[in-house]
């Protein structure tokens, strides 16, 4: 039958939607700014002749860079296309053909509950705290009866960090099996990376991306930091799906950002900045959002729905992204833009309210 019997159970992830219209586009946590300039120079000596031949199924020179970034062997690093496509294969590495489920937050990154149902991974979903926070306590206890975890930090929309003890503790509770620290937003956060301790603890695997830090989503690069064992487990997964899922112009591309330290630092703090003054500007006009550690920010109005706070942005050519579900469906995930589309943003939500004559 057409489709398969899998198939047919799937429910995929729908992406946020790539307007084709000229709006101001605040609704998948892209970067505003483009990639350093060391990208385009890397792109222009590029040589096409270059494509006649595979790339490097390991993408080593790149792997190389990251390691030094990162202060860890190149054999501790593995790269995808795009960090979905690593989280993807970790899933199927670590958790395919388990019978114990996986234990992930109930409000987080959509993309985990449709890993689960591809790979047939049944899945425990632990609901976060009132102050939709991660519950670690709840998470860590789920362990004896699990077969991993996963989470993303900073968390997928709720914008918010967890303390670094209290992760370590969870990874710690999980000794012998795996846990994934999705750590997509991690270079907005106050607090530092997960990294450092991949040797410390053999069963941590931090997943990263080149989408929003290096501005480079087009480009559909991420990887993974981890033990060896962690690492090679990928790499089978990968060579049963595909040889070479980094590009030769991509695996360029890549390097030349991951090399541009300065340019990196300024962007990230020009968007910390502007993450700062969009965040006062939302609670002047009475919006309530948690103070955000990645590049959105996750807003409600208590006298507003998310629905028609997400209308009429719309109406004004500002695409914001929403979560249906009970306990996101009212807030707007508002991705941190230039200081220009702040501005905008600012503006046109004052007059939203306004009209309301809820200011
Ligand atoms: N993790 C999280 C939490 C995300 O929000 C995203 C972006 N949708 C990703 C991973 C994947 O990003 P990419 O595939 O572009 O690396």
């Amino acid at each position: 039958m057409i489709p398969g019997k899998l198939t047919r159970s799937l429910e995929p992830y729908t992406a946020g939607e790539q307007p084709k219209e000229k709006t101001i586009k605040l609704n998948t946590n892209e970067n505003p700014y483009p990639p350093s300039p060391a990208v385009a120079r890397a792109l222009a000596e590029f040589d096409p002749a270059a494509y006649r031949l595979y790339p490097d199924p390991t993408a080593l020179a790149l792997r190389e860079a990251i390691a030094e970034r990162e202060g860890v062997k190149p054999e501790n690093v593995f790269v995808g296309n795009g960090s979905d496509e690593v989280l993807s294969f970790a899933f199927a590495a670590f958790f395919g053909g388990e019978d114990l489920p996986v234990v992930f937050a109930d409000v987080t990154y959509s993309f985990y509950r449709v890993f689960g149902s591809l790979y047939g991974v049944p899945y425990r979903e632990v609901p976060l705290t009132a102050d939709m926070r991660m519950d670690i306590p709840a998470m860590a206890a789920a362990a004896p009866s699990a077969c991993g975890a996963v989470f993303a930090d900073p968390n997928a929309p709720t914008s918010i960090a967890e303390k670094r003890e209290d992760l370590l503790a969870l990874v710690e509770a999980y000794a012998g099996k795996a846990v994934i620290a999705d750590e997509a937003y991690g270079d907005f956060s106050r607090m530092p990376s997960l990294v450092p301790y991949t040797a410390k603890y053999d069963n941590l695997l931090v997943v990263k991306t080149f989408s929003k830090s290096r501005s480079l989503a087009g480009a559909r690069c991420g990887y993974a930091i981890g033990d060896e064992r962690l690492i090679n487990a990928l790499r089978t997964v990968k060579n049963c799906f595909n040889s070479y899922p980094v590009n030769a112009v991509t695996a360029v591309a890549a390097k030349a950002a991951i090399e541009d330290d300065a340019y990196f630092r300024e962007c990230v703090s020009r968007i910390i900045d502007t993450r700062a003054r969009l965040t006062d500007g939302l609670r002047e006009l009475g919006f309530v959002l948690p103070d955000s550690d990645a590049n959105f920010v996750f807003a409600s109005h208590p006298r507003m729905s998310g629905e028609e706070l997400q209308r009429a942005l719309r109406a004004r050519g500002i695409v914001v992204r929403r979560f249906d579900a009970p306990r996101t469906r009212d807030s707007l995930r508002v991705t941190v833009g230039t200081d220009a589309d702040t501005s905008v943003l600012l503006d046109s939500l004052k007059e939203i309210v306004k009209e309301k004559n809820l200011l």
